[in-house]
């Protein structure tokens, strides 16, 4: 295979890109409100209960209809992917690297609808929608070139007497968990990297973004992936969540959310109920209470710039986002009357029309939590931009910027995922990294300097998964910036990383006497 390159973004304006976009917009519209089945190993099922996605961006538009899963469904999809385990991680691993790269292609010759259909059920704008459908792309491209690379182990230590090997074994079913806001690249993600490496695998994906799952299902299937290597079950959460997760048959649970499900899943995961013959793996991908912090030895504009992307992008639903700006009291006052300036400037609207820089949230329910997060915050500091409801059909929330903010306040401790930006002021540049270290979470970070010794310093110091020196802190590339958090956000797994796979395999070693 040639070398990995990451998947070009499509530049909306560009007029003819924006025509095309529109035009996509008008083709997927044809299929809002369908009906998507259940994919038990290869079998279409409907249940009574049903669940519906909407788009954010106008709630009364009903994006898919899909099935309401029962336990029994969640069962059976865990004992198809067991029964079919042993013929999938027999498929030579060229085969199925390859069936990732046929993914790619069709996700590729399909973006513009992919992306469309992320605009509808994620309220993604189309900037945003490209970058996830790229990184979904990006997945499947980078796993099937590291899958062919573990299928060839850096050789042992050859004993005299002695052929001495290590192999890597598929592990068995994986449960794979998805959150909505990287609705497709993190599912795709988990699910190839699973597979290429020889497991089946049962996705559960979030109940708010079920449609872009069925999707890629039919990409799978069209990729010629064959039907009983996966399931998809569509459903609520909790019931069949737990059910999935508490099989004994699961070999592992590659989950992407909140902190508070993440730990829940690591407990139940944790039991060993009768017939389970191993300890379940898992890989939990959790919650993010992001920071930048601007030294006072920075170039302003640049250090507003970035943190208005990391906040404000995808109305900060990231794990990513920078939700707290730390700055050095020298330039504090600059930096807040600057960032209120860009910040009031930001367009606010439905995801599909291209002038909005930001669309709605995901749900109501998010809306209704962040707006709580916003009066607490009112409270605790001093509002400097946003701090409600914009107007429109869907959840639209202002962007909002509170300054002041103590490091025991809630919105400085607490993950709003929302457009919602702590300030807080710091002493100097060792107090700025106190601050932000000041926190159960250490997902991505980011410095503004061009002070070399403080770099040097934030790249001992700041204890994030991602750190990133004089620029966003959002927006890592499969590749280049492997992706995973520290403490509460999660157990690090470096997606898109060269040791991502090691998570879905277990090493043999094999000793054979040779005369
Ligand atoms: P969530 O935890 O509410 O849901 C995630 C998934 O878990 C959904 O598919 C949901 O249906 C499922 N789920 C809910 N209850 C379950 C249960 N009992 N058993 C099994 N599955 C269950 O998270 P969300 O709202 O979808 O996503 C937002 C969160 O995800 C944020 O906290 C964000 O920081 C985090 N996130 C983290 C990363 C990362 O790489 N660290 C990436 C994206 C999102």
């Amino acid at each position: 295979m040639s070398a990995f390159v990451n998947e070009p973004y499509l530049d909306f304006n560009k007029p003819e890109n924006a025509a095309a976009a529109r035009n996509a917009w008008q083709n997927v519209r044809r299929d809002m409100g369908k009906e998507y089945d259940l994919l038990i190993a290869g079998e279409r099922r409907k249940s009574s209960a049903k669940l519906q996605s909407v788009n954010p961006s106008k709630s009364s538009e009903i994006v898919g209809v899909h099935q309401k899963g029962s336990e029994q469904d969640a069962r059976d999809a865990v004992e198809a992917a067991y029964a079919y385990f042993s013929i999938w991680s027999d498929v030579p691993v060229e085969q199925r690297a390859d069936y990732l790269v046929r993914i790619a292609s069709i996700i590729r010759q399909r973006k513009l609808e992919f992306d469309a259909w992320l605009v509808w059920e994620a309220g993604k704008t189309w900037a945003e929608a490209e970058a996830d459908v790229s990184e979904a792309i990006d997945f499947c491209e980078y796993y099937a070139r590291l899958a062919l690379k573990l299928a060839k182990p850096e050789p042992l230590v050859q004993l005299s007497g002695e052929r001495d090997e290590m192999l890597y074994l598929p592990l068995g079913v994986g449960v794979v968990i998805p959150p909505w806001n990287f609705p497709l690249a993190i599912m795709v993600g988990m699910t190839t990297a699973a597979l290429v490496a020889g497991n089946t695998v049962v996705i559960k994906p979030s109940s708010e973004t079920p449609t872009i799952a069925a999707k890629f299902a039919e990409a799978m299937l069209e990729a010629g992936v064959p039907p009983k290597a996966f399931s998809l079950v569509s459903g609520s959460g909790a019931a069949i969540g737990d059910t999935l997760v508490a099989h004994p048959k699961t070999r592992f649970v590659s989950f992407t959310g909140s902190r508070e499900v993440g730990l829940h899943i690591n407990e139940l995961a944790a039991k060993t109920p009768k017939g389970q013959i191993w300890i379940k793996r898992v890989v939990a991908e959790m919650g993010g209470k992001d920071a930048i912090v601007v030294d006072r030895d920075t170039d302003v504009d640049q250090a507003v710039q970035g943190v208005v992307f990391s906040a404000f992008g995808y109305q900060g639903q990231k794990c990513s986002a920078c939700s707290r700006a730390i700055v050095d009291s020298a330039i504090y006052d600059e930096f807040l009357s600057k960032l209120k300036s860009k910040v009031e400037a930001l367009t606010i609207g439905p995801a599909d029309q291209l002038e909005n820089y930001m669309g709605p949230v995901i749900s109501a329910r998010a809306r209704d939590t962040i707006l709580d997060y916003i009066e607490t915050g009112k409270k605790e500091g001093r509002l400097i931009s946003g701090g409600g409801a914009a107007a429109g059909d869907g959840y639209f929330i202002q962007p909002t910027v509170i300054a002041d903010i103590d490091s025991k306040a809630r919105v400085f401790q607490e993950e709003i995922f929302g457009p919602v930006l702590a300030v807080t002021k710091a002493n100097d540049f060792d107090h700025a990294l106190e601050l932000a270290n000041d926190s159960d979470y250490g997902l991505t970070g980011a410095v503004y300097t061009n002070d070399k010794a403080k770099a040097e310093k934030a790249r001992r110091r700041f204890f994030v998964g991602n750190l990133y020196i004089n620029r966003k802190c959002t927006g890592a590339m499969v590749g280049a910036h492997p992706f995973g958090g520290f403490n509460m956000s999660g157990t690090d797994s470096k997606a898109g990383g060269p040791d991502y796979l090691l998570q879905f395999v277990q090493a043999k070693s094999i000793a054979e006497k040779v005369s």
